[in-house]
């Protein structure tokens, strides 16, 4: 029998970037904030002394372990899913700071084509462009109206960027000047330039220079460690929750952090139609406490958030026999299964690979939105062309040779050492589209430690990947050559998904929308069936944009936290939309 606690204001599910920052904002607000973290406490002190290439990038040391707990994938409807338990292809974060400790800090805003991206591809280009298959959704919400929540998340977390040509005006400056221009990026940003293109410094998570954010954090400068995805930083210098949002949420005593709390049912009284707390285990003693709260916030990445209202049975599973429903539903994500992008090796021309940091790189946006003419495309919307010099290690780096270098032996030795310092890789981070067969539901076979069913994917890629993927590549190749490398080696069309979900861009499930028959939440990422109840995170994205998430989840992340605060005072819907559902 589980024990029950003191209700608070807000109980929240995860300390990610999405839960700390709804956790810092609630306890700056007065609110009693309980924050539960299914993982151990973590702090920047834990990854002082450790850069080591081999406990982080190569075990896996600060992500989920997938021997118990994972998802389960396939491709078609009727085939038996498998659990992915092999470590490399997750990323999946866990204790406190999330994954949001072990990104990269590439920082890009979405588009505001990719906000209306349903609205305006019918608009241009008429309803036929859109495959049947193809859930292509608007957002609910528009560039102009995520503005003012993309500044303050990137004033809290202390971005360092410089304007993007093709970008829309900020009403802001980035709080801190680009990073470094190095030698590689200087050469990318030279070739694209003489093709037209429009170069700039990536902005990122990893700073420029000290600085202190709003809520009176310090932040340092980044030292280009190297050691950075895929590691927490001990020099407070990577944009995270540990730097950020969480000492600022610690600094109130009305927020109490508890961890090893594995959240395992959102609770939920039918009679007044609301969530009335969480049920968690305390991992350390295997007791059970139930957490009444007055609002409760999922914020536990979109793999958790989509499980945890399914095991509560909570909003309409997706059902892909009959297309309704909505929980599960629009399930997608960026997937590395195939690289999409070139490869450069350099005969005369050294760079210094060794030093670098997670998003220090160069982008163009030619190719991303629809900032270029899809009228003879066979695909919609687009990416940034990037080049990174994220820092290699030793081992990480001991493999870029050209293709057709045996994989052992004198030569591979020989090679590994002349290319050391001359092998750059360009590639494209393309938008990823939902569709009515892919989805998240429960899985029939698999469970947890407890006997709870593990959450099962259902993924297949479309023609609009593999057509992406293509015209990805060639744009790499075409700047690779430009830039003058003597051997090329371009990546592959994925032929179909491959279950390697590398690099935790996983979004979908519980969608946001002005619709309730096509979204699960409104856009303060407010249940439509349950007023009381916030699903914060990726798990909101109608489709992927082209561009990686974070900064989109942090700043919907603020806006929930106004709807949150809002709604503890009128207790109401925050959105009115036609045809409401109750469940
Ligand atoms: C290697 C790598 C590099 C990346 N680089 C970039 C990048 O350069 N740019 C970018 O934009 N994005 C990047 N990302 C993506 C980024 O990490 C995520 O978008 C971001 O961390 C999501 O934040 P979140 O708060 O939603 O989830 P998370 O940070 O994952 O936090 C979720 C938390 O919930 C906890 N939790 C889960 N289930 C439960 C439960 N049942 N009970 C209690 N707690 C629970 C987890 O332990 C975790 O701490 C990268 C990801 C990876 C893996
Ligand atoms: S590269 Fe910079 S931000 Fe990344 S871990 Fe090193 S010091 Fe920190």
């Amino acid at each position: 029998m589980a024990e029950e606690l003191d209700k608070v204001d807000v109980v929240v599910v995860g300390m990610g970037w999405a839960g700390g920052i709804i956790s810092a904002e609630m306890a700056k607000a007065g609110k009693s904030v309980v924050g539960l973290e299914k993982g151990i406490d973590k702090n920047r002190s834990d990854y002082v002394g450790v850069k080591d290439e081999l406990r982080f990038d190569n075990r896996y040391q600060i992500m989920q372990n997938l021997t118990g707990h994972t998802v389960t994938s396939r491709n078609e409807i009727d085939e038996t899913a498998l659990p992915v338990r092999t470590m490399q292809n997750m990323q999946l974060g866990t204790d406190v700071g999330g994954a949001s400790v072990h990104w990269a800090g590439a920082t890009y805003r979405y588009w505001p084509y990719e906000f209306e991206i349903r609205s305006q591809t019918i608009d241009r280009y008429g309803e036929d462009k859109i495959p049947e298959d193809m859930n292509l959704q608007d957002w609910g919400i528009t560039y102009d109206e995520m503005e003012e929540y993309y500044e303050k998340w990137e004033y809290t977390a202390g971005i360092s960027g410089e304007q993007d040509p093709l970008a829309p005006e900020r009403n802001r400056e980035w709080p801190n000047p680009p990073l470094k221009e190095t030698p590689s990026l200087r050469l990318f940003k030279d070739a694209t330039e003489r093709l037209g293109l429009h170069p700039f410094q990536i902005a990122a998570g990893n700073l420029s220079q000290n600085y202190e954010n709003p809520d009176g954090e310090q932040l340092n400068a980044c030292m280009y460690c190297s050691f950075c995805t895929r590691h927490g930083c001990d020099f407070s210098a990577k944009s995270d929750p540990l730097a950020t949002v969480i000492p600022t949420a610690m600094k109130h005593d009305n927020f109490e952090l508890r961890t090893r709390a594995n959240v395992r049912r959102v609770l939920y009284d039918e009679d007044s139609g609301k969530a009335t707390g969480v049920m968690y285990v305390d991992e350390n003693t295997g007791e059970e406490y139930e957490q009444p709260a007055d609002v409760v916030v999922l914020a536990a990445f979109a793999f958790a958030n989509n499980r945890l209202l399914m095991l509560s049975d909570i909003g309409e599973q997706y059902d892909p026999e009959t297309r309704e429903g909505v929980i599960g539903r629009n399930f997608n994500g960026q997937y590395n299964s195939a690289f999409h992008g070139a490869t450069g090796f350099f005969e005369n021309e050294q760079f210094n690979l060794y030093m670098g940091a997670g998003a220090l790189g160069a982008a163009v946006n030619d190719y991303a939105a629809d900032n270029f003419d899809h009228s003879d495309l066979d695909f919609i919307g687009g990416g940034a062309i990037e080049l990174r010099q994220y820092g290699f290690g030793a081992i990480s780096s001991s493999g870029n040779v050209p293709g057709d270098t045996p994989n052992w032996g004198q030569e591979f030795k020989d090679k590994s050492l002349h290319y050391a310092y001359r092998t750059l890789t360009i590639w494209y981070t393309s938008i990823a589209m939902s569709y009515w067969h892919n989805y998240l539901d429960l899985d029939p076979t698999y469970t947890d430690e407890y006997g709870d069913p593990l959450l099962r994917a259902t993924y297949k890629f479309g023609d609009q990947e593999r057509n992406i993927a293509q015209f990805g590549i060639e744009r790499c190749h075409e700047i690779m050559e430009e830039m003058g490398a003597d051997i090329i080696e371009d990546g592959n069309v994925p032929e179909e998904f491959n279950h390697v979900y590398s690099g935790g861009h996983y979004t979908g499930g519980v969608v946001m929308g002005d619709d309730p028959e096509t979204s699960a939440v409104n856009s303060y990422l407010q249940m439509w069936d349950v007023d009381n109840l916030f699903v914060v995170g990726g798990s909101a994205f109608p489709q992927f944009g082209g561009h990686h998430p974070t900064p989109t989840i942090g700043a919907l992340a603020y806006r929930a936290a106004e709807g949150i605060e809002r709604y503890l005072e009128d207790e109401e819907q925050l959105v009115k939309a036609p045809g409401r559902k109750f469940i």
